[in-house]
């Protein structure tokens, strides 16, 4: 092991003085550093204008008749505003806007069913937001249907949402059972009253159950909570509590995301008391008392963030290799295509990526003039696609064989020397390891992940340490 079990007095002022990680203090400069999280290679900050609708209009064209996709809708409403949100969303006051944005989503799920070329169906579906359950429950049935209709939708197909348990009711459930969603995703973040006072989140654990109880009643099996550590008045106890509390409940999947607090760029959040933030150190050690919780619960660890049950396909993707990452984190969908609807939203085309505009306004007319709402993004080269290969098996399996990638790409192995040098520090700190052309990231160094594999990225160099992506820890 290269960190102890023992309380240090840096984070006794926020933890319990009962076991949990320290971090070594030679780790403490790389848990500083900016480190993109990966969901993308080149990631979202190289997106430019000169990749459009004219070139997107060719990528989707060149699809193979056999492949399936995935589809991707946001939907860019919340009734309330949660303090440490970093989303793209907005507060609508009223159900107007949700409702003339829905009309111009339908119109927008026309115009892909019109130009996109031959596919096999859509084998992966996923709601995101904001939150999709602003929708009222008419409406969302009117959307699944609609997208059932244009992406042909398969029997076997992982529907996905994203929900917010506070505003879910009965007739929402009704619709989306009605519809074939198959997994939800619960915004928990954290039990403890305080620490949701203290984000402006108030959401009971027994709301949180009967919102589970629910779904699974009508159907809705597929489980996900979403937990967030570094919020104010986070404890050992409060996350060790919280990750217990969410294993009760059983879902297969749970994911514990770091709170990126950035109030210069998301103004809302100067209304959180930076005094109660926990410092670098008590997050690293939130983040270990939240993974051994729940892998004393049965959980298995999935890359940097992610625990799923053994029997979860998350899980059985990690074992057998085929572990993905895409907008959304971790997953099992194998396809190349993901056409992404709504304001915001990326799709990814086996020869790039592009994004919709982000103002919902500029979106909207857009789509009424009847153009696909394309603003920006970026082709992938040759280069691109074998790094992004190797961060994408850095990031999923923890490991990766940089020669093996390099002779399966047609690459030479000498081209990534330079990122090996990135590296050579990292391995002298034990932040990974390196044997031969092998790369990998030891159990206890799981959070720095993206700091390795900073290492590969020819844009975002370890040197180059760019404030637009979030700290390591
Ligand atoms: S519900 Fe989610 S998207 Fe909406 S404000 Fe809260 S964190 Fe942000």
């Amino acid at each position: 092991m290269t960190s102890c079990h023992a309380p240090n007095h840096h984070t006794d002022k926020l933890l319990n003085p009962i076991y949990f990680m320290v971090m070594r203090q030679n780790w403490l400069p790389y848990a500083k550093t900016n480190a993109p999280r990966y969901t993308s290679y080149p990631t979202a900050v190289q997106f430019n204008e000169n990749t459009n609708l004219e070139t997107a209009t060719d990528w989707m064209k060149s699809l193979n008749p056999d492949e399936a996709i995935s589809v991707y809708t946001h939907i860019p409403f919340c009734e309330k505003l949660c303090w440490y949100c970093g989303c793209h969303t907005t507060i609508p006051n009223g159900y107007d806007r949700i409702g003339r944005y829905f009309e111009t989503l339908l119109k927008e799920v026309q115009l892909w069913k019109e130009e996109l070329g031959q596919h096999a169906g859509a084998s992966h579906v996923h709601f995101g937001g904001g939150t999709p359950n602003a929708l009222n429950a008419d409406h969302m049935l009117q959307l699944l249907d609609a997208l059932h209709d244009a992406f042909r939708i398969r029997e076997d197909a992982e529907i996905a949402i994203e929900l917010d348990p506070r505003t879910l009711d009965l007739n929402m459930i009704r619709s989306l059972a009605a519809g074939g969603v198959n997994r939800a995703s619960l915004g928990v973040q954290d039990f403890n009253l305080k620490v949701q006072q203290a984000v402006n989140r108030v959401q009971p654990f027994e709301l949180v159950r009967e919102s589970v109880e629910r779904l699974r009643n009508w159907g809705i099996r597929g489980l996900n909570f979403d937990l967030l550590y570094g919020l104010p008045f986070q404890t050992a106890d409060t996350v060790r509590d919280t990750a217990l509390k969410a294993a009760k409940l059983a879902p297969d999947r749970i994911s514990a995301f770091g709170y990126a607090h950035v109030p210069w760029f998301a103004k809302h959040q100067k209304a959180i008391d930076e005094n109660a933030l926990p410092d670098t150190e008590a997050r690293f050690a939130l983040f270990n008392v939240i993974a051994e919780t729940l892998q004393s619960e049965g959980y298995v660890a999935i890359g940097l963030d992610h625990f799923a049950r053994e029997e979860d396909p998350l899980a059985k993707a990690l074992s057998a290799g085929s572990l993905k990452r895409n907008f959304q984190g971790y997953t099992d969908d194998a396809c190349d295509t993901l056409i992404a609807m709504g304001a915001s939203g990326i799709s990814e085309f086996r020869h790039g990526y592009c994004q919709n505009l982000k103002n919902i306004r500029d979106w909207s007319e857009c789509v009424e003039s009847g153009k696909l709402p394309i603003q920006r993004g970026v082709p992938v080269s040759d280069d691109d696609r074998l790094r992004r290969k190797i961060i994408e098996k850095l990031m999923c399996d923890m490991s990766v064989d940089v020669e093996e990638i390099c002779q399966q790409q047609g690459h030479s192995d000498t081209e990534l020397n330079k990122c090996f040098e990135f590296l050579k520090p990292l391995a002298n700190d034990d932040i990974c390891h390196i044997d031969g052309s092998v790369v990998s990231v030891p159990d206890d160094a799981r959070i720095f992940l993206r700091s390795v594999a900073q290492a590969f990225d020819e844009y975002a160099s370890p040197s180059n340490n760019s404030p637009r992506h979030a700290k390591a820890v």
